[in-house]
């Protein structure tokens, strides 16, 4: 009925729709044009690592600036992305955003940083992927050991010799992995050995829970991790005591609010560019020393 001709906006939201069916509706809808009106945009996320004290990478998060519903989070449009076939699409454009973001931070001179992409299970798995990876990151010429890509323990679990595949041919490519949202899904530690991952993220419901179980289950995590030779980011910390308790349990790198939210590009430069000032005001004052 929704789809007859002449009725609009108004009419379909009073046909006795309620909110979230007529928002989910319309946003599936605009979802197809979204792409060719320029309306998905990059926030990106510092990562702190411990022992440099300082952001050596970002995290890329799509959201999208919808003309009426303002800005949209992809925990609400990427599973609309999955269910229309859109994924393969809005993944690629994010892939290329993110290498040219890249590029265009380095004429500008600035040190650079790694940046990390999510890919949805059906994203990663999809047939024409890896060719679809090496063409964007050669045309838009940049050193693919400054890409990660972040895939989750579902997908993980999902079609272990695709997967493993898959992992592999990126890592050839100098590309690095990481499992992201660990701890959420339900595979087991042993899993770890068989993936050659380079980064564990562990899921933000471990560290804001504060119980005794949680951080020894992080602490767990940690030690197998390094046995492993894998790096170990901590996701979701937002307070100072998390934040000390984290860098006290030895992790590798911290994401999070406390340090940082994820930011439009331009603010990232700033906190960026802030960053390289410290540094620099440090450097000089240890020469003053000598
Ligand atoms: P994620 O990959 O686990 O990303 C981290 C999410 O946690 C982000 O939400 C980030 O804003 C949020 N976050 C960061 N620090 C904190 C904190 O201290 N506290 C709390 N409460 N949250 C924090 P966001 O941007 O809404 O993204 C949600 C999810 O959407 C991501 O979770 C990721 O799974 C997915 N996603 C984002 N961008 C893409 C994309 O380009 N492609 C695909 N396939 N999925 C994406
Ligand atoms: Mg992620
Ligand atoms: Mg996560
Ligand atoms: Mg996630």
């Amino acid at each position: 009925q929704a789809k007859r001709e002449g009725m609009d906006n108004y009419q379909l939201y009073h046909s006795g729709l309620n909110l979230q069916t007529y928002r989910k509706f319309m946003l599936q809808n605009d979802l197809r044009k979204a792409l060719e009106r320029n309306e998905l945009i990059v926030h990106y996320q510092p990562r702190y690592v411990v022992q440099e004290k300082q952001m050596m990478s970002v995290e890329a998060l799509v959201r999208w600036n919808h003309p009426d519903w303002g800005l949209i989070y992809p925990g609400e449009f990427i599973p609309i992305a999955e269910e229309t076939g859109m994924i393969g699409q809005i993944g690629k454009w994010v892939v290329e955003a993110v290498c040219k973001q890249w590029n265009e931070w380095k004429g500008k001179g600035l040190p650079p940083v790694r940046i990390s992409v999510n890919f949805s299970g059906q994203q990663f798995l999809h047939k024409n992927m890896e060719e679809e990876m090496k063409s964007i990151i050669k045309k838009q010429e940049v050193d693919p050991t400054y890409l990660e890509f972040e895939i989750t323990e579902s997908t993980l679990m999902s079609n272990q010799s695709a997967v493993l595949k898959m992992i592999n041919s990126f890592r050839n490519m100098g590309i690095k992995i990481s499992i992201d949202d660990f701890g959420t899904g339900y595979s087991s530690l042993s899993y770890l050995r068989k993936y050659p991952v380079d980064i564990i993220k562990i899921d933000k419901s471990f560290v804001q829970d504060h119980s005794d179980e949680s951080r020894a289950l992080i602490t767990a995590i940690i030690t197998l991790a390094s046995q492993l030779k894998m790096k170990v980011v901590v996701e979701g910390v937002e307070t100072n005591e998390q934040w000390e308790a984290m860098k006290a349990m030895k992790c590798d790198e911290i994401q999070g609010y406390y340090f940082s939210r994820p930011l439009p590009s331009l603010e990232l430069e700033q906190f960026y560019a802030r960053q390289l000032e410290g540094e620099n005001i440090r450097k000089a004052e240890m020469q003053k020393e000598v």
